[in-house]
């Protein structure tokens, strides 16, 4: 880890069935300081021990700076070890965070259509980057279409928040995608299926066009494989998957049978024997 701090939990939420939102502060009484987008990793401790997993902070309610607070949304893996601390956690656990990292942040040089590409808890970073948009969209400075895949509607993550951005800038396309959802009443931007069938009709253009790509490892590597067929550079589509932790394999401690522990007693006499120096 780079930097680290502690931090402690002060509140918890459910935003949906299958997510938590979570708000960490810092103990130090320092600001935490992160680009938009940006990563950090907490160190748990449950009781097998410490262990690590990365988390985008999705902070964006009163700017993203200048706040002690890490706002963490964390989706429910059955059988994750995270999972299973976080969701069953209360207020007052402590934490070690190190970091900010990742490149999944605002480009320097704003490209006239910026596309943010999310499912599910991958919408996180992109919360931090929509409000750091504002101004640009203000201005209109850029165009930002979002893609957003959940399962359900209950898995749309912020819809008033996201609603109200799209009701605010002509220069903001939303679409949501559900991928197990019926389209009764649906609205404008409610679509059926993945994200990744919303990309084409957007015709993107490698000359002008920047994608940053969060969540699902499949949907990453799925729109990535699309857009490099459209002339599109690694440079400018920016992949954050959220990979997960392998389940660690119990270290199996080797048995020496008599025999083994006897040849290795002999080699080790062998070689600190006087007569082979
Ligand atoms: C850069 C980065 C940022 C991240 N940000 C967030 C974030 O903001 N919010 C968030 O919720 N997560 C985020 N993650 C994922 C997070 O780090 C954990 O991996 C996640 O919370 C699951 O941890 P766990 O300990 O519960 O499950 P693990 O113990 O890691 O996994 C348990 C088992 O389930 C499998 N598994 C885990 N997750 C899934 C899944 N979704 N689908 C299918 N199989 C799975 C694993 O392969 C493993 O076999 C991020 C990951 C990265 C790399």
């Amino acid at each position: 880890m780079g930097k680290q701090f502690g931090v402690t939990l002060r509140k918890i939420r459910r935003l949906s069935q299958s997510t938590l939102w979570f708000r960490f502060e810092r103990n130090d009484g320092e600001l935490v300081s992160f680009e938009p987008g940006q990563f950090f990793r907490f160190e748990f401790s449950d009781k097998a021990g410490d262990f690590e997993r990365a988390y985008s902070p999705c902070n964006f309610g009163q700017g993203v700076a200048d706040t002690p607070y890490l706002d963490l949304v964390v989706s429910y893996v059955d059988g994750g070890r995270a999972s299973q601390y976080l969701f069953h956690c209360d207020e007052g656990i402590a934490a070690t965070v190190g970091g900010p990292f990742g490149r999944l942040v605002v480009p320097k040089k704003l490209p006239a259509r910026l596309f943010l590409v999310a499912t599910s808890v991958g919408i996180a970073p992109f919360m931090p980057i929509l409000r750091a948009l504002t101004p640009a969209m203000q201005a209109r400075e850029l165009e930002v279409v979002l893609l957003f895949g959940a399962r359900t509607r209950d898995e749309f993550l912020f819809r008033q928040e996201i609603a109200a951005i799209d009701g605010q800038f002509d220069c903001f396309t939303l679409r949501i995608c559900y991928s197990r959802e019926s389209l009764v009443d649906s609205k404008a931007f409610e679509f059926s299926g993945h994200v990744t069938g919303q990309v084409v009709s957007f015709s993107p253009d490698p000359d002008s066009d920047t994608f940053l790509l969060c969540g699902n490892p499949q949907m990453v590597d799925d729109c990535f494989a699309l857009l490099r067929n459209m002339g599109f550079s690694a440079r400018q589509v920016v992949r954050e998957k959220y990979v997960f932790a392998r389940k660690a394999r119990p270290q199996k401690r080797k048995v020496l049978t008599a025999e083994q522990k006897r040849l290795i007693a002999e080699k080790a006499n062998k070689y600190s024997s006087p007569d082979n120096s």
